[in-house]
């Protein structure tokens, strides 16, 4: 019965919450809470007050006379949006190219406590979808690189983190919302949103595999995104989110929709959808829900059984109880003491309404920063990819001539350039490129909707107010010793004049160039930059400066270091091979430390441990047809085929065999590790399916399905109406027109349950240790430094799988295993990688499950990028 490509098949009705162990104590006091709300509470819990219709990004309303506060919702995964006097942490692409769990775990943690102290209940993030399938994708930088492996980790640490303080975080966007073209009609002037038409075992293993780790980390809340999946709304893909999400996942926690990505009412409650955002229905601000008072009629008239929302006010609060919410010390149910729509002292607390209001504090200009400049830095140094570096050119020293090599190059330009051997006078530096400077400011265009300056961060809702920007040149001018060095600044992209300040370009030793590339949220749309790039070059000349530069930094033999910060990968073909471009440091997105981190790295203090989080490719046609945005619609329903399946970034490179520029997990250190004793040692035997789904440990609440009387719906007497507020309340009922109403198709289907599901996060034994596998590494350089092994599994081929018999296929190499560790020079140690059950099977279409091979053996390389030619390889 498998649906035609492309289509999405029915998946009813809506599993109830409240069938996990680590979740029961929270849906016992849900139950009770929930048992007593009227009809408008429980709607009111599931439905946004509308857009600008409180502080926060997103508010739903309160169940007053049980307890239950109005949950305040804010942007987004690398900071507070819209916010004062808080931490702009780097970007999750460079999170992820940190490689570091520890530092993924304690952004998080540190994002939330600054939330907390902002009055917030739900972090809207981290994203983890886009997954970077086109590389030139608008948002790829909000989440953590083109991995399923890498994002999952990655997402379940943020989550881990952000959750340990209390703080609800969101997974997103559920899913496979990979461009920004046409992700939803109204920005782009088209009647539908662009469906992502994806084969099941792809879903399984590449897209949804993040959101299984943050369900199984305990996500609170999913976003699912604007997007269609298989021709279905993802907020209304019964298959998507009462299938997979809900069944085989177990997820416990509530669904929330992406602003206005949902399209209808009633299917989205059928399909699975437990809250809208930001309440509004089809535009901004218009005050007609989708639910509200509809989900309140549909509920009367029996078109969404009461058993439904029930289950979604009871997955809404059983979650504010798990995070511990309830603790009016923690959460004072107050509403957030910022707001996101004024800067001013004074404002209104729904200035998305024209009825007059009183005036009141909106903005108390709380400091929550604490130290978290500290994680901030860190994170940015440990992201910091160094791609080349020849000769050891970096680390250089502040102290200009005390640096040999420096010295040695300077001495060789002179007597070639002028003839002269100057061994004393200053170290001549040039500084070149806007991407250095301060620009008009970091926050000079709404939601960093414009490059100019050095780039700190992407464009859109993941974006924030800057509380300051340390600037490259800035870190560079406090840091060179002006004694011994002379600093030459050139902040634009201008072709650099015989004179760079004071001196000739020709008398320069060393050149360093910046130059970036942005791209952002679809809403904004930036010169050619429609949130996608329109290509991988490095924007605003950036290409032709690094190469005038190189020509005539020291007459052309001056050493040229490039820093890049981007969003994602660029092209380099055009200087990379240039002499003397000696050093290349991919610095990413680093938010508020930037100047500092780079600093770190560029003298040394931080030996460079970043690794390529994707893959940098030499023209974008290298990534494959899949990897290329649709940048005109191709039907009233834009049709985006993943008709590549698994193979997108680095499995498409290397199914390819074509040679990347840097492959993914490349990345250079200022010392060398070496790799050996590679030791695998099986825990459980080889089976191919799990254990048997383990019944449901808990029941889920349960509660009266009569439908409540009208009158509990009308507006309360004397109630004070906003003009295009959300309300879950009815003006009177005698238009209510009674069923029975068609429930979709397949609604009445007995629906059979998936045998990888039975608990948080899937199928226990899908988590199970399996196999590990260990490796010596030892630091053979001159320095100390932190080394990341990396783990492919290589799956035995030629094993024919499921009913239909075929040889199953399977990418060269995936990742499914990495660690980061500090290792002093001359010192070794052990890693270890444990393999779960998951990390070794594929997803068989027949089976409907995880499949574990059996025939032949797996093979694993550690190495220190994805194709590593120093790896150890043990098997099983
Ligand atoms: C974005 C979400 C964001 C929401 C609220 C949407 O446009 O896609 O990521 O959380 O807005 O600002
Ligand atoms: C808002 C964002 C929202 C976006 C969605 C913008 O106007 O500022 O919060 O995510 O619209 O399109």
């Amino acid at each position: 019965d498998e649906p035609a490509y492309g289509r999405s098949p029915p998946w009813y009705p809506t599993p109830k919450g409240g069938i996990a162990s680590t979740w029961a104590g929270s849906y016992e006091k849900a139950a009770r809470m929930v048992a007593r709300m009227t009809l408008p509470e429980k709607v009111n819990v599931t439905t946004g007050t509308g857009w600008q219709m409180g502080l926060a990004v997103g508010t739903n309303a309160p169940a007053v006379h049980v307890g239950f506060p109005q949950l305040q919702l804010q942007d987004g995964p690398l900071g507070i949006r819209f916010a004062d006097n808080i931490t702009a942490f780097p970007a999750g692409i460079t999170v992820g190219a940190t490689w570091n769990r520890q530092l993924m775990y304690a952004r998080g943690k540190a994002h939330a406590i600054e939330a907390r102290a902002k009055g917030i209940n739900v972090l809207l993030g981290p994203c983890v979808g886009p997954l970077g399938r086109m590389p030139a994708g608008g948002r790829n930088w909000e989440g953590f690189g083109a991995d399923p492996y890498l994002q999952g980790v990655a997402g379940a640490e943020t989550v881990r983190g952000i959750q340990s303080e209390g703080v609800m975080a969101t997974i997103k966007h559920f899913v496979a919302n990979e461009q920004e073209h046409f992700r939803q009609p109204w920005e782009w002037g088209l009647p539908h949103a662009v469906s992502s038409n994806i084969d099941d075992r792809t879903l399984h293993e590449l897209y949804a595999w993040p959101f299984g780790d943050a369900v199984k980390a305990g996500v609170a809340s999913v976003m699912c995104s604007y997007n269609m999946v298989n021709n279905s709304y993802s907020c209304g893909n019964s298959k998507l989110l009462n299938g997979i999400l809900k069944d085989e996942l177990g997820f416990q926690g509530f669904v929330m929709s992406d602003w206005l990505a949902q399209r209808s009412g009633v299917s989205t409650a059928l399909a699975g959808l437990d809250m809208t955002m930001p309440g509004d229905g089809v535009g901004w601000a218009d005050g007609k829900s989708l639910w509200g008072s509809q989900l309140t009629r549909a509920v009367l008239n029996g078109s969404v059984p009461v058993g439904r929302l029930n289950d979604m006010a009871t997955r809404i609060v059983a979650s504010w109880y798990q995070l511990g919410q309830d603790d009016e010390k923690k959460f004072p149910r107050e509403p957030p003491n910022f707001s996101s729509w004024s800067n001013d002292r004074l404002g209104v607390m729904a200035p998305g309404s024209p009825s007059a209001q009183d005036q009141v504090e909106v903005n108390k200009f709380i400091d929550v920063q604490a130290n978290h400049s500290v994680i901030a830095r860190e994170v940015a140094a440990e992201g910091i990819v160094l791609l080349r570096n020849d000769n050891d050119l970096l680390p250089i020293s502040r102290q200009g001539f005390t640096d040999a090599k420096l010295l040695n190059s300077r001495r060789e330009i002179l007597a070639r350039v002028t003839g002269e051997d100057r061994k004393t006078g200053k170290l001549k530096v040039g500084v070149f490129g806007e991407d250095a400077g301060p620009g008009s400011g970091p926050n000079f265009c709404k939601d960093r909707g414009c490059n100019q300056g050095t780039l700190a961060s992407g464009w859109g809702s993941g974006a924030v107010e800057f509380p300051y920007l340390v600037t490259p040149v800035e870190a560079l001018r406090k840091q060179f010793n002006t004694s011994e060095v002379e600093l030459h600044e050139h902040l634009t992209n201008d072709s650099p004049t015989h004179k760079a300040g004071e001196a000739g370009l020709d008398e320069l030793e060393l050149c360093i160039v910046f130059a970036n590339a942005d791209s952002g949220e679809g809403f904004t749309k930036w010169g050619d930059v429609s949130g996608d790039r329109p290509d991988l070059n490095l924007q605003k000349g950036g290409d032709d400066l690094i190469v005038k530069v190189s020509a005539k930094c020291g007459a052309g033999y001056g050493d040229v270091v490039v820093v890049i910060h981007a969003v994602g990968p660029v092209l380099m073909e055009k200087w990379i091979d240039l002499p003397n471009v000696k050093a290349v440091v991919f610095a990413n997105l680093p938010g508020e430390e930037s100047g500092n981190a780079l600093a770190d790295v560029l003298f040394g203090d931080v030996n460079p441990s970043g690794h390529l989080p994707y893959t940098i490719g030499k023209s974008l046609e290298d990534y494959g047809p899949g990897g290329q945005v649709m940048y005109l619609p191709n039907g009233v329903v834009p049709q985006q085929d993943f008709g590549e399946g698994l193979y997108i970034d680095y499995r498409y490179f290397d199914k390819k065999n074509i040679s990347p520029r840097f492959e993914f997990g490349f990345g250079l250190s200022y010392t060398s590790f070496e790799l050996s004793d590679i030791k695998v040692e099986p825990k459980r035997s080889k089976s191919p399916l799990p254990k048997p789904r383990p019944s449901n440990v808990v029941e889920p609440p349960s509660y009266s399905t009569d439908i409540p009387d009208e009158k509990e719906a009308l507006f309360p007497a004397g109630f004070r109406v906003l003009e295009k507020y959300v309300y879950p309340y009815l003006e009177k009922t005698d238009d209510l027109v009674s069923g029975p109403y068609p429930y979709p198709d397949g609604y009445d289907k007995k629906q059979e349950l998936s045998g990888a599901g039975g608990g948080e996060g899937g199928n226990p034994d899908l988590w199970e240790v399996y196999v590990v596998v260990s490796v010596e590494v030892k630091n053979v350089g001159g320095r100390d430094g932190a080394v990341v092994p990396q783990l492919y599994l290589e799956y035995p081929t030629g094993g024919k799988g499921g009913e239909g018999g075929e040889v199953v296929d399977f990418p060269v190499r995936v990742l499914r295993g990495f660690d980061k560790e500090f290792v002093p020079k001359g010192g070794k140690t052990t890693i270890n990688f444990e393999l779960t059950r998951r990390d070794l099977s594929y997803w068989g279409v027949q089976e409907q499950n995880w499949v574990m091979p059996t025939w032949g053996e797996f093979v694993f390389k550690v190495g220190q990028s994805s194709r590593d030619g120093g790896a150890v390889e043990g098997r099983w």
